[in-house]
């Protein structure tokens, strides 16, 4: 017989990552299709050299030179791996058992199972039509227990970002004893309109927190380091909650040097977003309803027609990310990767 095991185990959901198949083209993940920028390469394998030594816990010069970069005092920034441990240790900070964390949904697939596995109690609010998120009906569903309300922006996996004056009035109708963290792992790659940017929403307000990753634009998903920014209490409740020595000193380093790589990030960025734009129309020119994504990736609302349609692309070695009964999130890589998979959702529509 095994050992005893929380008995609320088996009903908690393991994180399901996107596939990767060897040799096919995978767009699952809102990965980087290149590598990290030369210059980041470098740092890396210079770090590495240093492996034998544990990292400095508190990664001091990345949280410095990132406190320089944002415009903030290094006591409000704090690092994790990967954003998404910051996530979990801003629920284990904020949470008691049988607290309710809010978010809108779908969204980021973490949140509920970082939520139960701190004992508290998920709300999922369903977005509206357009897969943005329903930010009245979030702020209607604070109750006496609710602790903490994830506003994912661009939201993952339907791609529409809130809009700087939405939000404002959104939080205004927060209570302070609330906390309000704004995941924008997919900041750098917003063109939109009134962009929310949730430092500056972190440093004005005392119950928000932003949290970005160098997963995504950056290209260091392999490394996981993110950060959170916030009011310095908060981020030092963050930062106890942190799995000693999580940011590796190689994960420290390549995120210093990717601070100081400046305009080649931009050209990245735009480089997909040009993508994002082509892919888009080439869909609703097939037919396909495309929201509006402010991110690396495409959600098509496929509904029934999800799974057909990932196995139908996975025949074709793409690979996407099927949300089963609900949709297709489809990441943007380079051209050549981005015709592959059009020409399988073309080959979807004509019946081929
Ligand atoms: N937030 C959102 C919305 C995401 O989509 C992801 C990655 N899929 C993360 C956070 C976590 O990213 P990471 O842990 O790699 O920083």
């Amino acid at each position: 017989m095994s050992p005893d095991v929380r008995n609320d185990l088996d009903a908690i959901p393991a994180y399901v990552p996107g596939a990767t198949v060897p040799g096919a083209t995978k767009l699952a993940s809102n990965e980087t299709t290149t590598g990290p920028l030369p210059s980041v390469a470098v740092a890396i394998g210079e770090a590495a050299s240093g492996a034998n030594r544990y990292p400095d816990i508190t990664a001091r010069a990345l949280v410095e030179r990132l406190a320089d970069f944002l415009g903030v005092a290094p006591e409000n920034v704090t690092t994790g791996c990967g954003s998404v441990a910051l996530c979990q240790q801003l629920v284990q900070a904020v949470c008691a058992p049988g607290d309710e964390v809010i978010f809108g949904w779908r969204s980021f697939e973490a949140y509920p199972i970082i939520t139960r596995i701190a004992h508290a109690v998920p709300v999922q609010v369903p977005n509206s039509a357009d897969g943005s998120l329903d930010l009245d009906a979030i702020a209607a569903a604070v109750t006496d227990r609710t602790r903490l309300i994830f506003v994912c922006t661009p939201n993952n996996p339907t791609g529409p970002a809130v809009s700087r004056a939405e939000l404002g009035a959104f939080l205004d109708r927060i209570p302070d004893r609330v906390t309000v963290a704004l995941d924008e792992a997919y900041y750098e790659y917003m063109r939109s309109e009134d962009p929310v940017d949730g430092v500056v929403e972190a440093m004005s307000r005392t119950n928000v927190v932003s949290l970005r990753t160098f997963s995504k634009a950056y290209g260091l998903a392999g490394l996981r380091v993110g950060y959170l920014v916030g009011p310095a209490e908060l981020v030092t409740s963050v930062a106890k909650m942190m799995v000693p020595f999580s940011v590796s000193s190689l994960a420290q380093a390549a995120g210093i040097a990717c601070l100081e790589a400046g305009d080649e990030l931009r050209v990245r960025t735009d480089a997909v977003v040009a993508e994002r734009g082509r892919v888009r129309d080439a869909l609703l020119g097939m037919g396909f309803t495309v929201p509006d994504s402010q991110a690396n990736f495409v959600w098509l609302p496929l509904g029934d027609r999800s799974a057909a349609f990932d196995e139908h692309c996975g025949e074709r070695l793409v690979i996407v990310r099927c949300f089963a009964g609900h949709g297709v999130r489809v990441s943007i890589g380079d051209p050549d990767e981005n015709d592959r998979f059009l020409a399988s959702a073309k080959e979807f529509v004509t019946g081929m």
